[in-house]
């Protein structure tokens, strides 16, 4: 079987690999030719762990080749997925549809066989009916099924997410486009089903409006457990032991419920933001939602200032380590990450900030204040500072000994917005340590 993904990024470079592994020819075609030489040349363009292995193994295999020729990618292709981004349109916060419908109708054009057109990027509800008609206006002479199939997998753990799933979920039309895009898309998954993955099949505006829900209820749990945790700062409890006394009700689990200094990354913010845009579009306000992004939004403000407050209200001329960069660990991903927001109002009010992020550096170059100055290790970025910020919890962060940390620092301020270190452990290598909903 042949298939082709538009977009090789974080979404289509895993999903692509993955399919291939299945043992599915897929070509993959991104329209930056510098990513598709790079992946040719055997450099992969973003930090994901195993990733590098399965596409050189995929690709030494023959099975997973890249491609800038909408042509040859779509030859003898059964199913075409969309995999390109979906960003926060400037000014009202709808997902910018401008690349998907831009290589929806690519494919359209270029397409000489009746294909199944799969949208795997994150589409507000009523897309898939929009891409039907866009499509079917180019081409009328020719059958393009459509279908939505969402992808769930998070960035650091995408191939474990990938390769099993805690489900497939589906969207298809009506009719005998539905039920040949449902058989393409279940032979494609067939490896899965085998190891006995759910399948949530149901309409295109269902399986739309599901993706958007999960991410929307993921970060209204980490919201919660922010304010918790505030209400712990004031009212003398532990965050960590509530999350854990709360998690363990199989009603409400465990998961997404660590305190920290707000949610980001390349999807919550954003689809956040859109699932509220439809919903005051469609006249139905998501008020939880909507609240959500506001308290996200003002946590993160917070946690400069909470900064500063420990540095006594002023920072001008102190020197600032931070530990981590990206918006969770073991991505390079820099998208919405709380530090865009943190680092540029510490160096605003005139702390010296060094940065150090295991593999964010590069892109955080382009994204902080130039006044920024990195670190080649996390000693390096604790070196003489006044204030240590651990604002990543990488393993390597949790792994060095605290009286090395103290002993390269010439204040003794640890500020563990991650809750990730043992307090008695830092108040003994001689911290003062401050960290998220716990006294
Ligand atoms: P990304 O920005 O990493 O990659 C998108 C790629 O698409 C880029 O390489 C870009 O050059 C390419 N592209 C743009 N227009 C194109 C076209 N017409 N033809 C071919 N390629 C084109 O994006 P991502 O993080 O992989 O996200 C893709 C989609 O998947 C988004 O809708 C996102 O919300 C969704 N998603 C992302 C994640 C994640 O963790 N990153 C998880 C689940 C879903």
């Amino acid at each position: 079987m042949r298939i082709a993904i538009l977009g090789a990024g974080y979404v289509g470079l895993v999903s692509g690999a993955c399919f291939a592994e299945f043992g599915v020819e897929v070509a993959l075609l991104d329209t930056d030719a510098a990513r598709i030489e790079a992946l040719r040349e055997g450099r992969i363009p973003i930090h994901e762990p195993g990733l590098d292995a399965l596409v050189a193994e995929n690709a030494r295999e023959g099975r997973l080749s890249f491609t800038t020729d909408l042509h040859a990618a779509l030859e003898g292709a059964e199913a075409v997925f969309l995999a390109v981004g979906t960003p926060t349109r400037r000014g009202d916060g709808h997902a910018d549809l401008s690349f998907v419908y831009a290589a929806a109708e690519d494919v359209a054009r270029a397409a000489r066989q009746p294909i199944v057109l799969v949208t795997k990027s994150t589409v507000p509800v009523g897309t898939g009916r929009e891409l039907k008609r866009r499509v079917g206006a180019l081409r009328p002479d020719l059958d393009i099924a459509i279908a939505s199939n969402p992808e769930f997998l998070r960035e650091g753990a995408a191939i474990g997410d990938f390769m099993r799933p805690d489900r497939i979920v589906i969207g298809l039309e009506e009719g005998e486009a539905g039920a040949r895009a449902e058989r393409v898309l279940r032979r494609l998954y067939r490896p899965l089903y085998l190891i006995e993955t759910p399948i949530v099949t149901t309409s295109i505006e269902t399986a739309e409006t599901i993706k958007y829900a999960a991410n929307a209820f993921l970060a209204m749990k980490i919201s919660f457990i922010n304010e918790v945790a505030d209400f712990c700062e004031r009212a003398g409890g532990d965050v960590h032991d509530v999350a854990r006394g709360i998690g363990l009700d199989g009603r409400i689990g465990r998961k997404f419920l660590h305190a920290g200094p707000g949610y980001g990354g390349s999807c919550f913010p954003k689809d956040t933001l859109a699932f509220a845009r439809t919903g005051q579009e469609l006249g139905v306000p998501l008020r939880l939602v909507e609240t959500t992004i506001a308290v996200n939004a003002a946590r993160k403000t917070s946690m400069a200032d909470r900064v500063i407050q420990a540095c006594g209200g002023d920072v001008t001329g102190r020197v600032i380590g931070l530990l981590g960069l990206t918006f969770k660990p073991e991505t390079d991903d820099m998208r919405d990450s709380p530090s865009l927001e943190i680092v540029p109002r510490l160096v605003a009010a005139g702390a010296r900030v060094q940065a150090h992020d295991p593999e964010g550096i590069e892109a955080a170059r382009r994204l902080l204040p130039p006044e920024v100055v990195y670190a080649a290790n996390a000693l390096e970025a604790a070196s003489g500072a006044d204030a240590l910020v651990l604002l990543t919890e990488w393993n390597e962060y949790r792994n060095i000994a605290p009286d090395r940390l103290r002993g390269a620092m010439r204040g003794d301020l640890l500020l563990d917005l991650r809750n990730v270190y043992e307090p008695a452990a830092m108040r003994e290598a001689g911290f003062t340590y401050h960290s998220i909903g716990r006294r």
